[in-house]
């Protein structure tokens, strides 16, 4: 028989790179705490509406990526592509819309059928904070000074620009996408094929296209600002303001839209040329129509996600496991004693493991693969003593030790 593979698109995460990914995670929970953000864990299928309705019928993600199955009851189901809509569902069915500010951390595994390349899965995994409440602009700033302050922490951010844009409200969304339309329709069969598409759908999401033969026309569509009403504009001065009084670089790209339906006025991505193609690390915006769509009252929100593999991939260098102590019973009769001594140093927070099997030599040698640091050997004589013999392996050197000096030695 042949042996099984991953599922396109999915990888396993072993050794050094789980060790990557969950230092993103631990450090972005970390900051993300002193930000007053609270962990939230949704399930990882939702009713497929969930995504439908919220994510734009026309975006992407819904046409094209969706992960839906229908299950034995007949129900249509999908993997969460990404947490914004779980979280916003969980908002309105925990009742907590009005028990606002909701600051929440996030992190776990989306799903989305796309072509698999470097940086991009069909499972991958994000961060996510959202912060549920505050329709002032200093929030969407402090969303994204987080979001910086997770990539000082990951030792990334000197690689990584903010750049941020406005979409502005309903009112300069419309007359902004009515002079895409003009400009975009007049340029049709220079577009690709997608964004001729995407034209009679969605124009502003032409702006978001990959396609090379679209660039040149992007990079002379109009921008957003001309069409900004008053209190959009004021808006969108507020966040900058609010950037630096947080200290937070950025620099400002027309060219930002955000793939999904739900934003307006802010929308942001940080962006590395350290990846390839798959430059953007992190991405959100202001999305205060959502919770409404979920079927609970306007509410104003700010959001980012970002992908945990694109992360990893930047790291400098992860902090390895500490090295163990290696517990080396002589002779088979010691092995009670040597399980008591390893479980007294497993509770002291050192990390331990037990040399079952073979004479001396063979398990010093395993002690030696493991990478151990500290071999504790346990003899007769030395246990009559209510000692045992400390082994530095890094240098060879060995002593006699009490046994009650043993956790101080190590520790
Ligand atoms: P892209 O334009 O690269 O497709 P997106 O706009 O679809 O990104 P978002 O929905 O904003 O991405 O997701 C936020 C972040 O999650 C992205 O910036 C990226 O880091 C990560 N991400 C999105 N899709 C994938 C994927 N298929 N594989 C790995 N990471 C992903
Ligand atoms: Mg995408």
């Amino acid at each position: 028989m042949s042996p099984l593979q991953p599922a396109r698109g999915t990888r396993d995460l072993i050794g050094e790179e789980l060790r990557r990914h969950r230092h993103v995670i631990e450090t972005a929970r970390r900051i993300a705490e002193t930000f007053g953000f609270e962990e939230w864990a949704t399930p990882v299928f939702e009713d497929t509406r969930v995504f439908s309705r919220t994510l734009g019928e026309t975006s992407d993600v819904v046409m094209k990526e969706m992960y839906s199955f229908t299950d034995r009851s007949g129900e249509s189901l999908t993997l969460r592509p990404e947490a914004t809509a779980g979280v916003c569902r969980a908002l309105v069915s925990n009742g907590l819309t009005q028990s606002l500010p909701q600051k929440v951390f996030y992190a776990g595994p989306m799903f989305r059928y796309e072509r698999p390349q470097k940086g991009r899965y069909r499972q991958f995994h994000q961060i996510d904070i959202e912060l549920i409440g505050p329709a002032h602009p200093l929030a969407d700033a402090e969303v994204m000074a987080c979001g910086h302050c997770i990539l000082e922490a990951l030792g990334v951010a000197e690689g990584v620009t903010l750049e941020i844009n406005t979409l502005g409200d309903a009112a300069s969304r419309a007359a902004w996408r009515a002079a895409l339309v003009a400009y975009f329709t007049a340029r049709r069969d220079e577009l690709s094929a997608e964004s001729q598409a995407r034209l009679e759908r969605n124009p502003l999401r032409i702006i978001d296209s990959k396609e090379r033969a679209d660039q040149p026309i992007i990079a002379a569509a109009p921008v957003i600002a001309p069409y900004l009403t008053p209190s959009a504009a004021a808006f969108y001065a507020g966040v900058k303001q609010g950037l630096l009084r947080f200290g937070v670089p950025f620099r400002e790209n027309p060219r930002i839209v955000r793939g999904l339906d739900y934003y307006g006025h802010t929308a942001f991505e940080f962006v590395t040329t350290g990846l390839g193609a798959q430059g953007t690390v992190m991405a959100g915006g202001r999305y205060d129509g959502l919770v409404a769509e979920m079927g609970g009252p306007p509410t104003p929100a700010v959001g980012w996600a970002a992908g945990i593999e694109r992360l990893a991939m930047l790291l400098p260098a992860v902090p390895e496991a500490a090295a163990p102590v290696a517990v080396v019973p002589i002779a088979p009769e010691l092995e009670a004693h040597a399980v008591v001594i390893l479980q007294r140093l497993r509770r002291e927070g050192i990390r331990a493991e037990l040399e079952y099997t073979g004479n001396l030599r063979r398990r010093m040698e395993r002690a030696n693969r493991i990478g151990a640091r500290w071999a504790v050997i346990l003899g007769e004589a030395e246990r009559e003593r209510g000692s045992v013999q400390l082994k530095d392996l890094a240098s060879g050197a060995q002593s006699e030790v009490p046994e009650a000096d043993l956790i101080a030695r190590l520790s």
